[in-house]
Parts: C-alpha cells; sequence; structure tokens
C-alpha cells in the first residue's frame, strides 16, 4: 500500500492537527469554522453573520488605485519585500499614527494578508517543543500554525462577564505570568482581540512586555483591527518601554479597506527579525498582490477623518446589533473595537452555541459562530453558551437581522 493512498491514513498535518483537538465532529480535518458557516449561510439564504467580512467597497480612492496600477501593469513579481511604495506608506503610518519610525528598506515586510505574516513569524522562530502562549479565545491561525511548527500552545483565559463594563475578557495578570517561562519562544497578542472585541488594557500590556524581557520571549502582535477602535486610540505594544526590540507588529489592508479579499498584510519589526521572517515567507507565497499594494499604500495615506469616521460608522452598527441581540434575549458585554458581538444565549435557554449556530439558520434566517471555535476542545466548557456575531454589515442587513433575531 503506497503511503499515499487514502486507506494509508493520515497526513502529518492531519495528525498534527488531531492532536491539536482541529478535528471536525465526523473526524475529519474540519474546514475553518469560517468556511463552514459561510456556506451553511449560502445554502440556506441566512444572512451571514458568522465570517468577518464587509458586505460594502471601501474607499473608492483605494479601489481606483488597484485599477489604475493594473492598468500601468504593475501586474508582474514584486520583490520579495514589497514595493516600495507600500513600505513607504507603512513606515509613515506607524511614524503618523504611534511616533513609531521605521527604515522602509529593512524594517516592512509586506505578506500575503495577516495571515501570511503570522504563519511566517511562528515557523522562522518556533522550533518543536517551544512554548508558544496567547490568550484565549484565540484567533483560530495561531492553534493551528502553533501546531504545525511543532510548538506547545499554552493558554491565559481571557473571562467572560456580561455585567462588568470596562473589566470583560482581560486576563488575571497572575495567571499570565504562571504562562510565561523560560520555555516560552513567543507571546502572540491580539488586540483589538478577534473574537471578543476587548482592547487589552495598558497593565496587561505592560505585563507582557515585563515578562518577555524577563524570559526573553519574542512578542508577536496581531493589529489587524487597529483602526476600528471605538473608544480612545490604539496603543501599539511596541510603542512600549523595552518592547520593540523584540517585537513583530502584524496588521493588513483588508479589514481597514473592507478588502479581505486582496490579502495585503505587513510586519514591522527589527531588520535581523524581518530578514528571518522573510527567509520563510520566500518560499511560502514568495509574493502576492502586485497591483494591490500601491491601492493599500493609497489607503494608508488617506487623511485621519477616513479613519475616523470608519470608526464612528461601525460603532453605529455594533449599537443596532447590540440592541437587537439584547432585545431578542441574549447578554451582550459590548465591544471596545473590531468587527465582532460576543453574546451568551444561556438566557434564552440554549447552552450550547455551536449547536445553536448548526440550528440558527432554521430558527432565526441569521448565521453565527460558536465562541468554542476559538478555544481549546478540554475547555470548551468554560465558553459553550456563547456565539459571536459579525457587525461590518450594511445597517439595514444588521436591522433585518435584528428582526428576525427576535424571532428566537
Ligand atoms: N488576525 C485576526 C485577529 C483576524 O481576525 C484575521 C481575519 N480577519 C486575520 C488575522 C487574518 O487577516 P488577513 O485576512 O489579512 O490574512
Ligand atoms: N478573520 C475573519 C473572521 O474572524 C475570517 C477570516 C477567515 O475566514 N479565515 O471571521
Amino acid at each position: 500500500m503506497s503511503d499515499f493512498s487514502p486507506a494509508a491514513g493520515l497526513s502529518p498535518w492531519q495528525r498534527t492537527a488531531a492532536g491539536a483537538g482541529l478535528l471536525g465532529a465526523d473526524g475529519a480535518i474540519a474546514a475553518t469554522i469560517f468556511a463552514e458557516m459561510s456556506a451553511l449561510a449560502a445554502r440556506t439564504g441566512a444572512i451571514n453573520l458568522g465570517q468577518g467580512f464587509p458586505d460594502e467597497d471601501g474607499p473608492a480612492e483605494v479601489l481606483e488605485a488597484a485599477r489604475s496600477a493594473i492598468a500601468d501593469g504593475v501586474n508582474q513579481y514584486p520583490p520579495g519585500i514589497g514595493l516600495p511604495v507600500l513600505r513607504e506608506a507603512v513606515a509613515r503610518h506607524q511614524a503618523h499614527w504611534y511616533g513609531i519610525e521605521l527604515d522602509a528598506a529593512s524594517e516592512v515586510l509586506v505578506t500575503a494578508g495577516a495571515t501570511e505574516a503570522l504563519a511566517a513569524s511562528i515557523l522562522a522562530f518556533v522550533d518543536a517543543g517551544d512554548d508558544v502562549v496567547t490568550f484565549e479565545p484565540y484567533y483560530d491561525a495561531y492553534a493551528a500554525l502553533i501546531a504545525r511548527a511543532g510548538g506547545v500552545h499554552r493558554t491565559v483565559p481571557l473571562a467572560w462577564s456580561a455585567e462588568a463594563s470596562g473589566a470583560v475578557w482581560q486576563p488575571d495578570l497572575e495567571a499570565l505570568g504562571r504562562a510565561v517561562t523560560d520555555r516560552t519562544r513567543m507571546i502572540i497578542v491580539n488586540s483589538p482581540h478577534n473574537p471578543t472585541g476587548a482592547v487589552l488594557d495598558d497593565e496587561v500590556l505592560v505585563e507582557i512586555v515585563r515578562l518577555a524581557e524577563r524570559h526573553d520571549a519574542l512578542i508577536v502582535t496581531d493589529e489587524v483591527y487597529e483602526h476600528l477602535v471605538f473608544d480612545g486610540a490604539h496603543r501599539p505594544i511596541a510603542t512600549l518601554p523595552g518592547a520593540r526590540e523584540r517585537t513583530i507588529t502584524i496588521s493588513s489592508g483588508g479589514k481597514t479597506f473592507s478588502t479581505t479579499g486582496w490579502k495585503i498584510g505587513w510586519l514591522t519589526a527589527p531588520a535581523h527579525l524581518v530578514a528571518a521572517v522573510l527567509a520563510v515567507k520566500q518560499f511560502l507565497t514568495y509574493v502576492n498582490g502586485a497591483p494591490f499594494q500601491p491601492a493599500i499604500a493609497a489607503g494608508l495615506d488617506l487623511p485621519d477623518a477616513f479613519f475616523a469616521e470608519a470608526a464612528a460608522t461601525l460603532a453605529g452598527k455594533r449599537e443596532v446589533l447590540a440592541a437587537g441581540l439584547e432585545a431578542a434575549g441574549f447578554a451582550v458585554a459590548r465591544p471596545q473595537a473590531g468587527y465582532f458581538i460576543v453574546a451568551d444565549a444561556s438566557p434564552l435557554g440554549f447552552s450550547d452555541g455551536a449547536e445553536l449556530c448548526r440550528r440558527l439558520p432554521e430558527l432565526a434566517g441569521v448565521v453565527g459562530v460558536p465562541v468554542t471555535a476559538f478555544v481549546h476542545p478540554e475547555r470548551h466548557d468554560a465558553y459553550r453558551s456563547l456565539v459571536r456575531f459579525a457587525f461590518c454589515k450594511r445597517m439595514p442587513v444588521l436591522e433585518e437581522a435584528s428582526t428576525r433575531l427576535a424571532a428566537l
């Protein structure tokens, strides 16, 4: 029997996924929860508040810049590190918004979305047996990538509380302190956070940096929702004293400019870290999205008012969906940022969010994502009744979804 015949069983990745608890209910490698729920919405005609993508185009200037780039022949491989026009725009953006001065030639790397930046960073630095610390719930790709790199995924819980207003979804600092040890190679930070919409408190960021310094760990920070903060300003962890020399900061254009399908991301870090990640990245995609790179550069140079308006519009949508969910009987914690609201279905008598999500198209014509998709199976119990709903949709869609959910 060949090693590759169906009967031979699992590929190395499938074995890894099985070990990391990434198998579906039928024992096969599950499609990502986002793909699964978007397919469910397409099949049933339900309103898709599952996968986080906007249902409207972003700024006209950005779309037009991509069309022009195609017309102008920007259609061949860009340099591996990214087109200078985008690297320079990222450097200007970090200086303008956060006071972070970067050398665009060596401290900025363009990637195929934030996903590739994460993948290449993890594959570059995590060896078999290394600990990688994340908060939990966590964006699903972290667990899959850590597992494939052979790392040991250690998590610090973010606690749910619908009543507490400011303190929701913040980690316990002592639990964080216990999770980070000399075995920790990397701490992955995600603030603003998916799925909860939390912004980590400054004292949490300070503690992460202190622990990373003490245990000589790398900080990888996923800041794709940096411009979708509803109150106050985003504070990159790289701006904290001691952080910059050990931090890889990741973002992408998908959320900020409503271009999730373009997959233009980037990371910024000290030059030697960029070089290490580039060494991996060049054999993943090598490069991507040549004409979209100058278009995202044009987006990053848009006036401040664009960014403020995008966040304000989204804050209004958050209110509509939060009110709709509350009227339907869910317990809701208002997110501080991002695309998503986590709602507790237990007041409605649903104790299993995954089961509710499978039935929601039929019950209410709406699709959401169970929060357990962002949690290791061993700890599902603490998050079982929670569902994530996306509010990056047109106002009438959110209003219709709210009306439908009221039928629950
Ligand atoms: N990180 C987080 C926290 C996300 O929510 C997402 C998805 N939207 C990504 C990374 C992936 O971003 P990209 O589409 O740029 O790869
Ligand atoms: N980040 C998006 C979400 O959380 C989905 C991205 C994906 O489908 N991989 O919904």
